[in-house]
């Protein structure tokens, strides 16, 4: 089999499984992931809706826009920006920037697709990116982040919660990587300035090696993390932020709790 039919056979199996279909928001990062997903779901019967957050992160975030601007050029779609900023979130002053960045990323992601009437929001994680992720958290201890471990969750128009959908969930870092390449995407090179990735790096490059060495381990570990996910999830309720009405698994959601730290509601 060519690598392209491989590589968009895994998204279709994503597509199929969890019958995907609608309108869909498509969070660019203007890295490889986020285009290469982008790119491979043009080729599928969805009405897609690009946007890119920018998180204000001086440079690196105006280097990133442009390449989200120059992927939607090529494609022909209109990129539609959010800033963090209007928000009143500085990440430049966070503390904890990362865990800032993901709890806003995360709630402004759910936000656009919702007011956008998406049915899905779509991401570029892959799975070097999931299982990195669940190692992790295995590692610390944080088996409640589990949540969401998963290529798709059904989305809550009650809860004003679009669905999730992560097409890239069965593909590996280098496989992203050949895809981008094969295809001549443009995607941004540089590394976000906040960065602390060094145990993170470690843990991924233990995982590809486990894969060398066993080939299809990744693939199942996923497989795994996914039923571990969908027990967990069966017991979890969530419901409505008492603040702003967007989903929660608490009475007010993490987001509210960053702008009200912030002095902004
Ligand atoms: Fe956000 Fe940068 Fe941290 Fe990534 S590395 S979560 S972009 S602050
Ligand atoms: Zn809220």
């Amino acid at each position: 089999m060519n690598f392209e039919k491989y590589f968009m056979g895994k998204i279709r199996s994503v597509v199929d499984k969890y019958g995907v279909k609608g309108r869909i928001a498509v969070a660019l990062s203007g890295g490889k992931d986020s285009m290469a997903a982008f790119h491979a779901l043009t080729k599928f019967k969805f009405e897609l809706i690009p946007f890119y957050i920018d998180l204000g992160i001086e440079e690196y975030s105006k280097a990133c826009m442009e390449y989200a601007k120059k992927i939607c050029d090529i494609l022909g779609y209109k990129l539609q920006i959010i800033k963090l900023k209007d928000y009143g979130i500085d990440l430049s002053k966070a503390r904890k920037k990362c865990s800032v960045c993901g709890t806003a990323k995360r709630y402004l992601m759910n936000k656009f697709a919702f007011e956008h009437d998406c049915d899905y929001v779509a991401t570029g994680h892959n799975l070097s990116d999931a299982l990195t992720f669940a190692f992790n958290n295995l590692a610390s201890v944080n088996i409640l982040n589990f949540r969401g471990m998963k290529p798709v969750l059904p989305g809550n128009k009650d809860l004003k919660m679009a669905g999730r959908f992560k097409p890239l969930f069965y593909l590996k870092d280098d496989e992203c990587m050949e895809y981008v390449k094969m295809n001549e995407i443009p995607y941004c090179k540089e590394k976000c300035p906040y960065a602390r990735d060094a145990p993170t790096i470690e843990l991924k490059e233990w995982i590809h090696e486990m894969e060398r060495k066993r080939n299809g381990i990744m693939l199942n570990f996923a497989k795994s993390f996914e039923k571990i996910e969908e027990m967990m999830t069966r017991q979890q309720k969530i419901r409505q932020c008492s603040i702003c009405g967007y989903p929660s698994y608490g009475n007010i959601c993490k987001f509210c709790k960053l702008r009200r730290k912030y002095g902004k509601i």
